[in-house]
């Protein structure tokens, strides 16, 4: 199922984690109504900026496989408004600035120890809360700071 010109709803559902554990994560309408959201106002937008392939790592994730993976319990993820991304060649701080410049209705903005970018788009009637902040691993524990290049 397309969610967008180049967004299949497959890709924001399939879960190596969710299959090896058996878990069903499979969306309901409404997730399904917010993936297509997701991408066609944000990830779609990612897409034509950087004309290359954008690698969906995580999208939609049911209250089960979240809690395995030790997601937020208030994971933006579990509602599929939120995915987790990167692109083969470009730095997930240049994907950062342009999701900035492109002024994408963004909830939280993450570059993820540089290793992948989090996105989420605003909720339902409230005003994107445009937060970036940068993932990093300090003494082992993940730090959240706020802004770009922490
Ligand atoms: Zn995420």
């Amino acid at each position: 199922m397309k969610l967008s010109k180049d967004f299949y709803l497959e890709e924001f559902v399939s879960s190596p984690t969710a299959t090896r554990h058996n878990i069903d994560n499979e969306p309901s309408p409404s997730v399904i109504e917010e993936l297509t959201k997701l991408c066609v106002e944000i990830m779609q937008p990612i897409r034509n900026y950087f004309e290359r392939a954008v690698i969906i790592s995580s999208g939609y994730r049911c209250l089960e496989l979240n809690t395995l993976i030790g997601g937020s319990k208030t994971s933006q993820h579990m509602k599929g408004q939120a995915a987790d991304f990167h692109i083969n060649t470009i730095s997930t701080a240049t994907i950062v600035d342009a999701c900035i410049k492109l002024s994408l209705p963004y909830h939280q903005l993450i570059n993820e120890f540089g290793r992948w970018v989090h996105i989420s788009k605003c909720h339902q009637g409230s005003e994107p809360g445009k937060q970036v902040m940068t993932a990093v691993k300090q003494d082992g524990k993940t730090v959240y700071k706020r802004g770009q290049y922490a």
